[in-house]
């Protein structure tokens, strides 16, 4: 595997169609997963880790977000990756750049309410990369589900004709998805952020027992968990719709660390979404 400083060396390095995965690095087995995913394909793997920072905003975790290019490269290797590309600020961001991507008002929703920005943050720098990249194909993970929705929406309403594609949610022995963030939770902390996966649990339980009414769905102990929001809507972000496929979407914080999940409910298998959070356990 190369690792790459520039965009002009990626593309001096490989031949083909990319499949590209775009994270923040600090790696871990979720991210593999985007990377093994995307190397059944045919055609080279580029992973960019590049801590954007205008997806962060004032008092968020920027600074103190963990970087570690050596233990990336590992990782990025193992899975399967061609090329790491860890491009600078100033290539992202040369002198002069003005343009900003907005998705819509489903980027001030949800995760959007607490983070005003967030998304155009994420939007423009994914735009960015894909136009420096000029992958046929992407892969984000459903973990981070309104980011994959909004990144889906942008890419076909600016008819980018890469297929961006969403991979399913990789999570530790107790459930919790897996996150770069979830480093900053004490051990005590740690014990108690199993809530959020166990409350995704118990909706689907009701779920899969035939309850659809909204209010008694989410009517479920979240514990220690600071609440920002536990709602479910249809598949697309839109409003639930009971007879359409679901997703339950939860954010909240353990002490100071913001957790986010969320999981599908299908009303002609609605069995199947629990056991999804335990897909590790049973295997
Ligand atoms: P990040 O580095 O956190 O910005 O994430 C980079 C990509 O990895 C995004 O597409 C995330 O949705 C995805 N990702 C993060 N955590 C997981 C996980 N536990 N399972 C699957 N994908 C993940």
């Amino acid at each position: 595997m190369i690792i790459a400083r520039s965009a002009a060396d990626v593309h001096a390095a490989v031949e083909g169609p990319i499949t590209f995965v775009p994270t923040m690095g600090a790696l871990h087995d979720g991210h593999a997963s985007l990377v093994r995913l995307a190397a059944q394909g045919t055609g080279p793997v580029v992973v960019s880790d590049f801590v954007n920072p205008t997806q962060f905003g004032p008092g968020e975790d920027f600074e103190a977000y963990p970087r570690d290019l050596d233990a990336d490269a590992a990782i990025a290797e193992a899975a399967g990756a061609d090329v790491l590309w860890a491009p600078s600020v100033e290539e992202i961001y040369p002198p002069g750049f003005a343009t900003t991507v907005d998705p819509g008002p489903l980027a001030e929703e949800l995760c959007g309410a607490s983070r005003p920005g967030h998304f155009v943050g994420v939007a423009t720098v994914v735009i960015r990369l894909f136009g420096l990249m000029q992958p046929v194909r992407a892969i984000f993970g459903r973990k981070d589900y309104q980011q994959l929705v909004l990144l889906q929406r942008v890419t076909r309403d600016l008819a980018l004709g890469i297929d961006v594609v969403g991979a399913p949610t990789i999570r530790e022995h107790d459930g919790l998805a897996m996150s770069s963030r979830n480093r900053y939770l004490s051990p005590e902390e740690r014990a108690l952020a199993a809530v959020v996966p166990n409350a995704l649990r118990n909706v689907a339980a009701s779920y899969a027992n035939g309850e659809r009414r909204p209010d008694a769905l989410l009517d479920v102990p979240l514990d220690a968990l600071e609440l920002e929001y536990l709602t479910v809507r249809a598949a697309d972000l839109s409003p639930y719709d009971p007879d359409r496929p679901a997703v339950v979407l939860i954010a909240g914080r353990i002490g100071g660390t913001r957790l986010i999940d969320n999981l599908e409910l299908d009303p002609i298998a609605p069995a199947s979404a629990g056991d999804a959070l335990f897909a590790k356990e049973s295997a």
